[in-house]
């Protein structure tokens, strides 16, 4: 299937959609402040992901803003100077189909907001979820996996018990702590500055 301008700019607010569901979802997860795969972490932080989409509901015409645009404002201005709306062939008479279509000649209607466009904004909206859902806890794993490496080698190198760094981005308000006895541990400014030691 060849990608279409409508279908290019339907990618394009998935992909946003998805950044925005990743952020959210590195917030409460870091927030959260457990190590790893949690059931009861990705819980919470993909519903409050989903919860953060709907102020988005405003938007809900916007992935038909193409067709919108072709269809409708481009196809009636095509017909009112007797062209055909479809491709834009200029026409003798609108009781046949174009000749060089084979569309029907008649007015587009105007534009509504029908049963149509709200699945496909929630359609968008639920792979937009999936997406950065996957993506930020799969980055947040990575974050982890790689601290912990970076530990061992610290550790290994000379022995040090104790290594300490933010996490990456955009959860980096966050620091991961690995101690000998006590693993990886994750912890924000404020579980520091109840516990100052
Ligand atoms: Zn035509």
């Amino acid at each position: 299937m060849p990608i279409s301008l409508p279908n290019l700019f339907r990618g394009m607010i998935l992909l946003l959609l998805a950044a925005h569901v990743f952020y959210m979802y590195s917030m409460a997860r870091t927030l959260a402040g457990t190590i790893g795969w949690s059931w009861g972490t990705a819980t919470i932080a993909a519903g409050f992901a989903l919860i953060m989409l709907l102020p988005f509901i405003w938007a809900v015409a916007l992935p038909e803003y193409p067709e919108m645009y072709l269809r409708h404002v481009r196809g009636r201005r095509r017909f009112e100077r007797g062209e055909c709306p479809n491709c834009g062939y200029r026409i003798a008479t609108q009781d046949a189909p174009c000749s060089e279509c084979g569309s029907a000649i008649e007015a587009p209607e105007p534009y509504r907001i029908g049963r149509r466009t709200i699945r496909t904004f929630v359609l968008i909206n639920l792979c937009a979820w999936g997406l950065g859902l996957a993506a930020a806890e799969g980055w947040a794993q990575f974050d982890e996996r790689t601290f912990l490496q970076e530990a061992r080698a610290v550790h290994a190198a000379d022995g040090t018990a104790s290594y300490s760094r933010a996490r990456a981005w955009p959860s980096d308000s966050a620091r991961l702590q690995w101690d000998l006895d006590r693993g990886v541990r994750s912890h924000g400014e404020r579980i520091d500055w109840v516990h100052p030691r």
